[in-house]
């Protein structure tokens, strides 16, 4: 028998499907696992509590949804035939563009018959007998099977902050990551966005053309920068395409796995406060984050050289919006910049500047209740005709957890996790044998470009699938010491950075009860790349192979 094989009892049953991998998920992880995975020969299923493919560009269908990172990075890398017949029309591109050029990937690849839509798992379970795991879903549908990839997402367990009255609220209700399919209109309505992290800001601008009044319900301002999005000519993307594969080299050997403007190579002292400026300057004209973030060593290490950045992005906050006390509001003073996640716009700031657009700052005036018809404040009530909660996530962990998960001896995965997740490498964690999450915590996962990452996991899933197979093994688990010394690893490598500071959800601080735990590694992806590869050379070092 292969051993990677799992045991097939009554596969009969029309609510019951074994196979040799489950890979729950169907956006970029999920979709490009179920491609390894069978190319190597094994019997998959994917489970996607959506309707379709897409992940994240499925659920985050809100006006202005589009990526951060540019379009001809965040994209597959493992086909050269894939890269060079999609074309981008943009700089960075939009949700509906992402979501069409993921369609085309499963439809390319033949990915949608393994997958089985509108099916949430809500329970994964580790059977040490049979040496399987055998995942529960809301349709009734059952899977057994040798192995379990999680590609479940960072970002996909929304979350909507327990304000009292939400239930009595009587007109329509959204929420940015799960956003309806018909076709949302806000046309002369009032409107009332909750939130200002990365989707807020990215809604805001677009409301704001079409609502009558819009409301920005503010808890935290974030730093945001332009993106400077542009159609993309014909012949940059021909000569990248050109390239694309010296390109990919590089952006690998990156920190974010993106090409960026080069690697910085000075800390801040070693240029006079002017040449800096001039620095920032034409980084802020460029656009994008990752440009404004990187020109310095020192940024996201050191507090002064951060606060030269931070002074710089305040100062630009304030000659945008015109009303200087809407302004200072709309400064954020409580973080350093960019150790909670930056976010990029097209507007942001001037949205401020249009007669019918409101800040209320829910710090100063904190909200209270939803009522029927809005949101009351300690200073009043706002009328409102919809309701929108840009309110993020329960980020990395939250998908895991909501699995029920539970592995030898019935272990709970909460319960291991209850002071913070341990995961080597990001990967395995121990007592959970055969289950490999997709940028998990303890990877560099939301740090950077997520396709990159994500291609990085699988093909170490997949590679190590075929290690066992040749191998004849049939269970793998991580070393509970070297689990612990990944996990501390990561955790100072953090705490050399301005990083764990910020409240930021990379530290779960945005879900009441979370363990403050800062989630991603953040060593960079170069040298995350490399203890992948020497744990491998070393014979799968610090993992168990039976
Ligand atoms: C608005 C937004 C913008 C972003 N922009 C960028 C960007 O510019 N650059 C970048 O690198 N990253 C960005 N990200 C992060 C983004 O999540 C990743 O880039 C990437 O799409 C993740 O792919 P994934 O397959 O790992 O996860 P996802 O795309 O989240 O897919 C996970 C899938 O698993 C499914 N799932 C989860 N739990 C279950 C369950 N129990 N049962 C069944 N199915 C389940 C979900 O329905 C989902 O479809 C952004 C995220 C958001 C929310």
């Amino acid at each position: 028998m292969n051993p990677l094989q799992g045991s097939t009892p009554n596969s009969s049953a029309p609510d019951h499907r074994t196979a040799d991998a489950v890979v729950v998920g169907a956006g970029f992880a999920g979709l490009y696992a179920v491609h390894k995975l069978k190319n190597l020969g094994l019997k998959v299923v994917c489970l996607e509590a959506a309707p379709d493919v897409g992940g994240t560009w499925f659920w985050n269908k809100y006006p202005g949804a589009r990526c951060d990172v540019p379009s001809l990075e965040y994209s597959y890398s493992f086909s050269e035939e894939l890269q060079q017949e999609w074309t981008w029309t943009e700089r960075f591109a939009s949700q509906p563009e992402i979501l069409a050029y993921i369609r085309h990937v499963a439809q390319r690849f033949d990915l949608r018959r393994d997958i089985v839509f509108s099916t949430r798992v809500t329970s994964a379970t580790f059977d040490e007998t049979q040496k399987n795991w055998t995942l529960t879903t809301d349709t009734g549908l059952r899977v057994d099977a040798r192995f379990f990839i999680a590609a479940s997402g960072c970002l996909s367990a929304a979350r909507t902050p327990d304000i009292p009255g939400v239930m009595n609220f009587r007109g329509p209700i959204y929420h940015s990551g799960q956003w309806p399919e018909a076709p949302a209109r806000f046309e002369d309505l009032r409107v009332g966005v909750v939130g200002t992290g990365s989707s807020g800001i990215q809604i805001i601008p677009e409301l704001a053309r079409v609502a009558l009044q819009l409301f920005v319900f503010q808890r935290t301002p974030n730093f945001s920068v332009p993106a400077r999005n542009r159609p993309l000519q014909r012949q940059e993307q021909a000569l990248f395409k050109r390239h694309y594969p010296q390109n990919r080299k590089r952006a690998s050997e990156s920190n974010d796995g993106m090409l960026g403007l080069g690697a910085p190579t000075e800390p801040t002292p070693s240029v006079d406060e002017l040449a800096r400026t001039r620095t920032y300057i034409a980084r802020w004209e460029h656009g994008g984050a990752a440009a404004v973030l990187t020109p310095y060593t020192d940024l996201l290490t050191d507090r002064t050289a951060n606060e030269t950045l931070g002074e710089f992005v305040r100062g630009k906050i304030r000659a945008i919006v015109r009303n200087p006390a809407i302004a200072e509001k709309l400064v954020p003073t409580d973080h350093y910049i960019g150790t909670k996640r930056i976010c990029q716009d097209t507007g942001y700031y001037e949205t401020f500047n249009q007669e019918h657009v409101k800040l209320v700052d829910i710090r100063q005036e904190p909200i209270s209740r939803i009522t029927e018809t809005g949101i009351m404040t300690s200073h009043g009530h706002y009328d409102l005709d919809a309701l929108i909660f840009a309110t993020g996530y329960d980020a990395v962990t939250g998908p895991l957890l909501a699995m029920n998960v539970r592995g030898k001896g019935g272990l709970r995965l909460a319960d291991k996790w209850a002071e913070g997740p341990k995961v080597y490498l990001g990967l395995v964690t121990s007592g959970f044998p055969n289950l490999f999450i997709v940028t998990g915590p303890g990877s560099p996962s939301v740090k950077g470009n997520m396709v990159h990452s994500i291609e990085q996991h699988v093909n170490f899933i997949a590679d190590c699938l075929a290690h066992m197979r040749d191998n004849r093994l049939s269970l793998i688990d991580s070393d509970i010491e070297a689990e612990e010394r990944w996990s501390e690893h990561v955790r100072e490598v953090a705490e050399r950075t301005l990083f764990p500071l910020a409240d930021s959800w990379y530290v779960g601080a945005n879900i009441p009860g979370k363990p403050r735990v800062f989630l991603p590694y953040v060593g960079g992806i170069p040298a995350y790349r490399k203890t992948c590869e020497r744990v491998v050379a070393n014979g799968y070092e610090g993992f168990h192979l039976q």
